[in-house]
């Protein structure tokens, strides 16, 4: 940090290059200051370059999943595809000039605090080092894949590949393809790759609530409109068909047995109802815990799809994998030509297996011994100037990511406004706040409906829901200015 007139510079290190890493090298670019972004993937995009699935779509209408001050006319449907989506990164990363900030193959490995300097050291896989005054994990939630503990997983002749993994030499077309999991991921490649199989076994451990949602393209006419008027796009995004749909669901959350949940669940059920028609198949299909307990799913086709005589949803446990297929504990065999593995990430990552050290030696996996938290989901107490985007703690449901980062920035941003302005060379929470935080979060989260009693990535690794427990707004309003009675902060 160099001084002038009582103000610093700030030099700032992003670690990842999705979404939130591009954004907050976006605002930092736009505030002149110093940073770089490391990435250890060729391309920016995180989820959206990892994940090609067939079937790939955003399950948050595609005007609201834009950057606020990037509004983009062009979206082809309500719901955008990965490919898509992935463009619309690239194209702003290009239009924002943040690509010659970006470290591209660069991993890094570990990021440690000095007492002394007050400085962070970012070490790199190939041992190259780079000291920053701050450090933004933007590093994302679902991308260490969770791979299933399956006997004989290593022994099947063909193809076998976790959803992030896509294998595009495996055989689809006119092939026997099995597919394990049923989560959002698993749910869209059986809606997209029905049709060209020849036959598709769907193991479901669990089956999904799923709300039904409108599928629709833009027109060239609305596209055209869009781009003479972005004020139609607000009008889309800010509309309460999407605002008040995302706070009567954070209400339905965390009141879980009140009219807005209970309306969830009667959509549900009803789409249950109406749209399975093989009663023994709408059993197999109906869950034995509340919608939203898992992610809720939203389709406009599964129930459709899967009625497909080529889809088999296979409901009995899996006893192993055998070189030529899947092996039921009944004894039932399914012979497949591909195994895909749509079985989630390991959600409790974050920046590890990267290891960070703060003050005192403290490293984040001791922290995190019991599960990954941050305070108000950005900042930890003993890391002074690491804040977190997306963080443990945060928002997690149906709705943008990228709402949740750009309200986090802005908060983050007035952290580093301290640093900026001089007043402080670090910042971060106290310890009894944070503490406060968390027992308070935590008697919380355990009412919402992620802990009415179900198994799912939202869980941590004691059973409590790991998420931000309060309602949307609740969070909005948090974000908009940091109490600084809860920051310690270094002169
Ligand atoms: P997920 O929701 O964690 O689902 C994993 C699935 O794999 C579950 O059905 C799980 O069954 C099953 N599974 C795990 N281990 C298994 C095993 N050993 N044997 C049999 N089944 C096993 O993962 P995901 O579908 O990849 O989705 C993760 C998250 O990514 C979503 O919740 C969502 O946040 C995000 N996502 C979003 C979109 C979107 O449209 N916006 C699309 C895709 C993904 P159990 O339920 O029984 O554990």
């Amino acid at each position: 940090m160099t001084a002038t007139n009582g103000k610093r510079s700030v030099k700032t290190a992003i670690i990842g290059a999705g979404m939130a890493g591009i954004l907050a090298a976006i605002k930092l670019r736009e505030r002149g200051e110093e940073f770089v972004v490391f990435e250890k993937a060729d391309r920016i995009g995180g989820t959206w370059r990892e994940n090609r699935y067939p079937g790939l779509t955003c399950d948050v209408p595609s005007h609201a999943y834009t950057y606020s001050f990037e509004p983009y006319p062009d979206w082809k449907a309500n719901f955008a595809g990965g490919p898509e989506i992935q463009s619309y990164f690239e194209m702003v990363t290009d239009k924002y000039g943040i690509r010659r900030n970006i470290r591209f193959g660069c991993e890094v490995t570990s990021v440690d605090w000095s007492e002394d300097s007050c400085l962070w050291t970012v070490t790199l896989a190939s041992g190259e080092t780079y000291v920053a005054d701050a450090v933004v994990a933007a590093s994302g939630v679902l991308h260490h894949p969770n791979i299933p503990q399956i006997e004989g997983l290593d022994s099947f002749e063909g193809p076998v590949f976790h959803t992030a993994r896509w294998d595009d030499d495996a055989p689809i077309d006119g092939a026997r393809v099995g597919l394990i999991g049923c989560g959002s991921t698993g749910i869209q490649i059986v809606t997209a790759i029905n049709k060209r199989v020849e036959r598709l076994v769907h193991f479901q451990r669990s089956p999904q609530w799923i709300l039904p949602v409108e599928q629709f393209e833009f027109t060239d006419e609305q596209r055209a409109a869009f781009r003479a008027d972005p004020k139609l796009i607000d009008a889309i995004r800010y509309s309460d068909e999407y605002i008040g749909a995302v706070l009567r669901f954070t209400k339905g959350i965390t009141e879980v047995d009140g009219p807005e949940m209970t309306a969830i669940e009667d959509l549900c059920r009803e789409n249950l109802e109406k749209s399975v028609r093989d009663p023994d198949l709408r059993e197999k299909l109906r869950p034995d815990y509340r919608a939203a307990c898992k992610r809720l799913i939203y389709s406009w086709c599964y129930y459709e799809e899967v009625q497909n005589p080529s889809v088999y949803v296979e409901t009995g446990g899996i006893e192993r994998v055998e070189p030529k297929g899947v092996r039921m504990k009944d004894g039932t065999f399914h012979e497949l030509d591909t195994l895909v593995l749509a079985t989630g990430f390991r959600a409790d990552r974050f920046i590890r297996p990267a290891g960070v050290t703060g003050q005192g030696g403290r490293t984040l996996d001791d922290f995190w011994a019991v599960r990954p938290s941050a305070y108000y989901a950005v900042a930890i107490p003993g890391f002074p100037n690491f804040f977190m985007l997306n963080g443990p703690t945060g928002p997690v449901g149906n709705f943008s990511l990228i709402d949740i980062a750009e309200r986090q920035w802005g908060y983050i941003d007035q952290l580093m406004d301290r640093l900026r302005n001089g007043e402080a060379r670090y910042i971060a929470p106290k310890a009894e706040a944070h503490a406060e935080y968390e027992e308070r979060r935590i008697a919380a989260a355990k009412t919402t409906i992620f802990g009415s009693g179900c198994s799912s990535w939202y869980l941590d690794a004691t059973g409590v829901p790991s998420s931000w427990p309060w309602g949307y707004q609740d969070f909005a309003d948090a974000m908009v200015a940091p109490k600084f009675e809860d920051y310690a902060l270094s002169a």
